[in-house]
């Protein structure tokens, strides 16, 4: 388990119970798709359960999200793209600030996310430094607030240029956008369907990783320890 959280579920369940089951059809689904020698194993649910069939499925509405994501002609890249950073940032804030009881330095003394991957704050020296999850969280959302917040970076008057390297900042913003949905998923998504909010995180979700393969903002070594449910989402959302 790379959770940083205890699920034991304390309620005895039907929702227990109701994952067991859906755990056995899911694993009928994944064995039959390995046919012909290919060993690879199945994941555990218990691990991923935001692989359930379920949940996975779920969004908040039909949404043509490729459609949604593409520069639209006469549309200044670098607007399209200033503006979308701004509106991903703050619903994958909203999100982490939504779960952070749940996400404390008790709960999630490092910040993981799938494949048990820890991520590391870089201080001001070049320093890689490990820290809780709400504290990379901190870290990375403040960063990303004052990057925002400068006029140099994101300039908001009429006219006035985006800097040189703008969309490799962009990229690096993404990043760190990437590593809190991943630990959202990885530590907290029976946090995340408890109250309910799977199928917005998941509509969120699709919606970042569509954009982001539009503008080339994520290396697939970045995104590769979620690439299973990226796969499967992106199946059920037809994207
Ligand atoms: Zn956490």
């Amino acid at each position: 388990m790379g959770g940083c959280h205890s699920y034991a579920s304390t309620s005895g369940s039907v929702r227990e119970a109701d994952t067991s089951s859906k755990a056995e059809e899911f694993c009928d689904i994944i064995g039959y798709k390995l046919k012909n020698n290919n060993t690879r194993a199945a994941p555990s649910l218990e691990e991923k359960p935001y692989l359930m069939q379920d949940y996975v499925s779920e969004r908040i509405a039909e949404i043509d999200v490729r459609t949604l994501t593409e520069l639209p002609e006469g549309f200044d890249k670098a607007e399209w793209m200033a503006s979308h950073t701004v509106a991903f940032f703050k619903h994958i804030n909203l999100f982490s600030s939504a779960l952070s009881e749940f996400c404390t330095s008790g709960t999630c003394p490092a910040a993981v996310g799938p494949g048990d991957v820890t991520y590391c704050w870089t201080d001001e020296q070049g320093k890689k430094v490990k820290c809780s999850a709400p504290l990379y969280t901190d870290f990375t959302m403040s960063y990303i607030q004052e990057l925002l917040g400068d006029e140099e970076v994101f300039p908001t008057k009429v006219g006035s240029p985006f800097p040189k390297g703008f969309e490799f900042l962009l990229q690096r913003i993404f990043l760190y956008l990437f590593h809190a949905l991943a630990h959202l998923y990885w530590a907290h998504f029976r946090d995340v369907v408890r109250l309910d909010m799977h199928p917005h995180l998941n509509t969120l979700f699709v919606h970042f990783i569509t954009f982001c393969r539009e503008f080339q903002l994520l290396e697939s070594s970045d995104t590769g320890p979620l690439e299973d449910l990226i796969s499967t989402l992106c199946q059920y959302h037809r994207t």
